[in-house]
């Protein structure tokens, strides 16, 4: 802002001295340095306007208005020195039509500033207001001209209308000049005109009203050229260029033209009465010999008077308007406030605020349709392991802040742009879309595995959770969202089998595998229970001294096409498709009829144990029949062991009690399957009265690598078992050291691949009756 300054200075400089000079050649009517000064102050006086217009805000229109200010003076300039020039010549120049021309064009150019100006700033003006100001204006000033100046005197207006054309347009535009200035300023009602447009205003007046006058002058003819009118004429273009460089100096902006308008104010009409006002003065005054009528009185009155009256209406149709516009404008807001809320409840999870599935699904199909070169699209399908269990044991409003925690952790966790939605119930999806790279992506799923490190707290319920994660890319045969889904849900499922905190990819094998699960289904429908299936028993040794005391019987089914089928696939599709019944109605009669050759024909006291599955358990029909099976095969009920999980105790407690009432009346024995694998609640443990706890393969497996804690694990669940007289079976154990360390524990019994896999009945008889198997007696690494 600095170097403004200098500048600044320097023109107003230049615009004092001239006009001193010029305003001392004019006292001297020095003809010469009049000639000379005129067109130069002019020009300083364009060149002002230049800088105004170089210096106002770029983004305004409003600034060319400068130019065209500018554009007058130097056609002024022009007059002037053509003036200058023809008086050098020793001719007449008041005779010369051409100078006449020029010196209007000057007016037509500061009526064409006007016009501009009008054209942008009143778009936003009240339109009928403003004509009603314009009409009144007029007509006060042609009035009030027609008073003063034409002195009411027909012939004096016929004699100016018969002068040449350019002096009839230089009074006209005059006249507009005028006119349009007043009723601008009468209109303005709310806002204030910046002080460099009140003064560009002004001196656009003051030009025209000394035209007229030099009119009058010369029409009276007592001008004389290079005179105080000549100065005069000067100063206005002076005050013109002095309002742009007050707008420099005083950094006025363009933008404060925005709030001026022409609605709001009430009392616009009084200044009106400067027309009459101004006329009593220059009459009474004496200036001149006119004399005013009543009818003069009333043409100045009735006007005013009605303009007032339309005023009135006028602005307070404006302010129903506007107050009608302002409850429109609330009405609209409203309305599309709630579509916002209804958009946002029909694309939002409400209790994680993630969003929806409705919601992730469109705007998938939205990505996919248009992802640019070298982007790739993931989708990320999380699924919580065993939510259900959390559920069941702890309820459903834990459940809910579990689902909630973790999104929270989710969303704190997204700084890759990832769009996280929850799907339904414990299934989440993330899609990146972007230039991430499959390394990106692997990260992104062990960060969000790691997650559930820290345990989630609930009440004074800790929980740790596991997540299994699908991963599915956009690829060039993937076409819509769903499929893309589909491929994560699948890939998910694969991670699920390897285990908790897993994620895969999805890959055409992993499709296979799907497809072979969907194989499996069919061929099950198709089995024939007592044809495909047998049993194999896997033995159970006491501990230290490795005596067989037992079997688990273990279900196996050799498929004619796909071969073997382990349990762990096909029993789960049992189960959903409803034919767990039916297998384990058969698994009952087999294994106690195998019990019953066993114990008769060799001299041992076996207990063997049946898996149940969740579906039978909840089918009360099962303990009678097993009562039946029992009783008909005449067998010890206590050579029976019915094998059950923790997450089938978490159901109705009522009922769950009644089952363990019955089957401890029937006098079978009940043992907790793969404990210390899941969440174990422990709180069912002196709940129900069962026998035996059978400890996970997975606390086993870790108990001779020291850094895990499940030696811990076992040690404490081996105490509080014998602490209730209860007793403990460590499944799953492959190692000697394994086996040492049980021992030493002082766990009850064993079973696990060191000392027997499951086999089928007539190799069990074989090795473990007929040769009354000892473990040392075996290779380590049967
Ligand atoms: P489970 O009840 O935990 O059965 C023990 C599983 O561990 C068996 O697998 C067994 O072969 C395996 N196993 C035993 N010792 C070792 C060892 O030292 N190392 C290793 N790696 N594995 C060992 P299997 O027979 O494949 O059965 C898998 C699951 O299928 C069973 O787990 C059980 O939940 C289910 N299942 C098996 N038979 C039946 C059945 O007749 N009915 C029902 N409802 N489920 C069954
Ligand atoms: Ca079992
Ligand atoms: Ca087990």
């Amino acid at each position: 802002m600095k170097e403004l300054k200098n500048p600044l200075r320097g023109r107003i400089t230049v615009l004092l001295i001239l006009l001193v000079a010029y305003f001392i050649a004019t006292l001297y009517r020095s003809e010469l340095w009049c000639n000379i000064l005129s067109p130069l102050s002019a020009l300083a006086a364009g060149e002002i306007l230049i800088f105004t217009y170089r210096k106002s805000e770029r983004s305004i229109r409003v600034r060319k208005a400068f130019l065209l200010l500018a554009s007058g003076c130097f056609v002024w300039a022009i007059a002037d020195i053509l003036w200058a020039i023809i008086v050098f010549q020793g001719r007449d120049p008041e005779s010369n039509p051409v100078i006449w021309i020029v010196y209007a064009l000057t007016n037509l150019l500061f009526l064409i500033t006007l016009l501009y100006f009008a054209i942008l700033q009143f778009q936003k003006w009240d339109l009928v207001q403003f004509f009603v100001d314009l009409v009144i204006s007029g007509y006060l000033t042609a009035l009030t001209f027609w008073i003063i100046f034409v002195q009411k005197n027909t012939e004096i207006l016929y004699a100016l209308l018969a002068l040449d054309y350019a002096s009839v347009f230089c009074i006209l535009s005059d006249l507009l000049i005028c006119i349009s200035l007043v009723s601008w300023f009468l209109s303005i009602r709310s806002g204030k005109v910046p002080s460099f447009l009140r003064i560009i205003s002004f001196g656009l007046i003051l030009f025209a009203i000394t035209d007229l006058y030099y009119y009058y002058a010369n029409y009276n003819d007592i001008y004389l050229p290079n005179t105080l009118i000549d100065f005069i004429y000067m100063t206005s273009l002076y005050i013109i260029a002095f309002g742009g460089w007050w707008k420099v100096y005083k950094k006025s902006t363009l933008y404060e033209l925005a709030v001026i308008m022409n609605t709001g104010g009430k009392t616009r009409w009084l200044s009106l009465l400067i027309y009459p006002s101004v006329t009593f003065v220059i009459v009474y005054s004496g200036i001149s010999d006119l004399h005013l009528s009543v009818i003069d009185f009333f043409a100045f009155a009735i006007p005013i008077f009605f303009y007032w009256g339309t005023c009135k209406y006028i602005q307070v149709s404006i302010e129903k308007e506007a107050i009608l516009k302002q409850q429109n404008k609330i009405l609209e807001q409203k309305v599309s406030e709630q579509i916002d809320e209804l958009t946002f409840l029909a694309n939002q999870d409400t209790l994680t605020t993630l969003y929806n599935r409705r919601h992730f699904m469109s705007y998938m199909e939205d990505t996919l349709h248009s992802l640019g070169k070298d982007s790739i699209i993931a989708v990320l399908l999380i699924d919580l392991d065993r939510f259900k269990t959390i559920n069941d044991i702890y309820g459903h409003d834990v459940g809910d802040e579990v689902l909630v925690d973790l999104s929270q952790r989710m969303i704190e966790w997204n700084r890759y742009g990832a769009t996280i939605a929850r799907l339904g119930g414990d299934e989440f999806a993330l899609m990146f879309a972007g230039k991430y790279s499959q390394e990106d992506i692997e990260n992104f799923c062990e960060q969000l595995i790691a997650l559930c490190r820290e345990p989630i707290q609930v009440g004074d319920t800790q929980m740790n959770l596991t997540m299994s994660i699908g991963v599915a890319l956009a690829a060039p045969d993937v076409h819509d969202g769903k499929t893309l889904l589909k491929r994560a849900d699948i890939a998910m499922y694969h991670a699920k089998l390897q285990g908790y905190n897993k994620y895969q990819f999805y890959n055409a094998s992993i499709d296979k595998d799907f497809k072979k699960l969907a194989k499996v289904e069919s061929l099950l429908r198709q089995v024939d229970v007592e044809k495909d299936f047998k049993l194999f028993y896997q033995p159970q040794f006491s501990l230290p001294d490795l005596k067989l005391i037992g079997a688990e019987a273990l279900i196996r089914w050799e498929n004619a096409e796909m071969g073997f089928i382990p349990p762990n696939v096909f029993i789960p599709i049992a189960e959903e498709i409803d034919y767990i019944l039916k297998i384990g109605t058969w698994v009952m009669e087999e294994t106690i009829s195998q019990i019953k050759k066993w114990n008769t024909h060799y001299p041992v006291q076996l207990k063997v144990g049946f898996n149940l599955s969740p579906k039978q358990f909840k089918d009360r029909g099962f303990v009678d029949l097993l009562e039946t099976l029992i009783s008909s095969a005449n067998l010890d009920p206590e050579c029976v062991d019915v094998e059950i999980t923790e997450s089938m105790m978490i159901d109705d407690e009522t009922y769950v009690k009644n089952i363990f009432a019955l089957l401890k009346k029937l006098g079978v024995s009940v043992s907790i399957d793969d404990f210390g694998s899941g969440y174990s609640a422990l709180n069912y443990l002196n709940k129900y009265p069962f026998d035996r706890i059978k400890l996970d393969k997975s606390l086993i497996d870790d108990l001779s690598t020291e850094k895990s804690n499940s030696i811990h694990i076992v040690q404490a669940a081996i105490n509080m078992a014998h602490a209730s007289g209860i007793q403990t079976i460590a499944e799953g154990v492959e190692t000697k050291e394994q086996l040492d360390i049980l021992i030493d524990l002082g766990c009850d019994q064993v079973q696990g691949f060191l000392l027997g896999r499951p086999v089928p009945p007539n190799i069990f008889e074989e090795k473990f009756l007929i040769r009354n198997f000892r473990y040392n007696e075996f290779p380590q690494n049967q």
